[in-house]
């Protein structure tokens, strides 16, 4: 695993041009071992110990003090996504026409078509099937009874979706995906996804750098213990350390979302009770340990 300092020498050269998306993504990941843990590093600890406070900052303990990070990197590829989603997103603001043909292929290539069966007469969606009585179907909205409904095709939908996006007769999900998903969607979806797939065709390389930007910013932030609050061992087993905010009421400590101060400025009688759980839940977890189910 790399150490701050080359991260942050990394993507400096990566932003600035210096270096290839493709020659830091290979320094990085060969350093990089699955599971291998920042703070086993000699860096990590010299560095912790500058920001190591002298007591927890949720219950005032100064027993047996950790750094606890309130935010964690994401994997790799969910800024990817998160990138994707933000180009389409500007394309569809800036130019939100669609090729019909380019439609219509790309719905031929990616999905089937289960097109809603409809009424002859006034073209009311799903009429009713009936199991015995001939003819088979009945129009609840104009009672014409008959044997064949009658299906839009796929063009004549597109047609309508290019004139009025929003038009009753779109909406309906009658396009399954190919794809192992078999997800259903509307033309609107569909338009979604290919707007998303001609992005990431013409965009591919900003996207995967920016991409890669965003980890290793975020990888250098978790190094730099920025957003980190020093905890006793109890607190750090016990709160859900990634929704603490500082305690509106002191300013001081922080406290778990779910309370509405932190320890120390809860009623007497509530701080003992949450000190009690602390401990117990200690217990519990240390007994998991020694049981061997944690
Ligand atoms: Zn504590
Ligand atoms: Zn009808
Ligand atoms: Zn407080």
């Amino acid at each position: 695993m790399m150490t701050y300092y080359e991260l942050i020498e990394l993507r400096d050269k990566l932003t600035n041009g210096d270096i290839s998306l493709e020659y830091a993504k290979k320094i990085f990941w060969s350093e990089f071992k699955e599971g291998e843990r920042a703070w086993h590093s000699k860096d990590w600890k010299d560095r912790r110990t500058n920001v190591l406070k002298d007591k927890c900052e949720i219950c005032g303990s100064r027993e047996t003090l950790t750094l606890q990070h309130l935010s964690h990197p994401k994997k790799y590829y969910e800024y990817e996504r998160d990138v994707t989603k933000k180009y389409t997103q500007s394309l569809r603001e800036s130019y939100s026409i669609i090729n019909k043909s380019d439609f219509g292929e790309y719905i031929e290539k990616k999905y089937d078509y289960v097109p809603v069966p409809l009424c002859p007469n006034c073209k009311n969606k799903y009429p009713n099937k009936r199991k015995r009585k001939k003819p088979q179907y009945l129009c609840t909205e104009c009672r014409h009874e008959f044997n064949e409904p009658i299906y839009m095709s796929i063009d004549a939908l597109i047609d309508l979706f290019c004139k009025n996006e929003e038009a009753a007769e779109v909406r309906d999900k009658c396009f399954v995906s190919k794809d192992k998903w078999k997800n259903q969607h509307n033309l609107s979806q569909v338009k979604y996804w290919l707007q998303r797939e001609k992005v990431k065709a013409k965009n591919d390389e900003i996207i995967k750098k920016d991409a890669f930007l965003l980890y290793l910013e975020n990888n250098i932030k978790y190094l730099s213990f920025e957003d980190t609050i020093t905890a006793c061992k109890k607190c750090a087993y016990n709160f859900d350390i990634n929704n603490m905010e500082l305690c509106p009421k002191c300013k001081e400590y922080y406290k778990s979302i779910k309370y509405p101060t932190c320890i120390q400025c809860l009623p007497e009688e509530k701080r003992k009770a949450v000190l009690d759980s602390i401990e117990f839940g200690k217990e519990m977890q240390e007994m998991h340990k020694k049981l061997g189910i944690d």
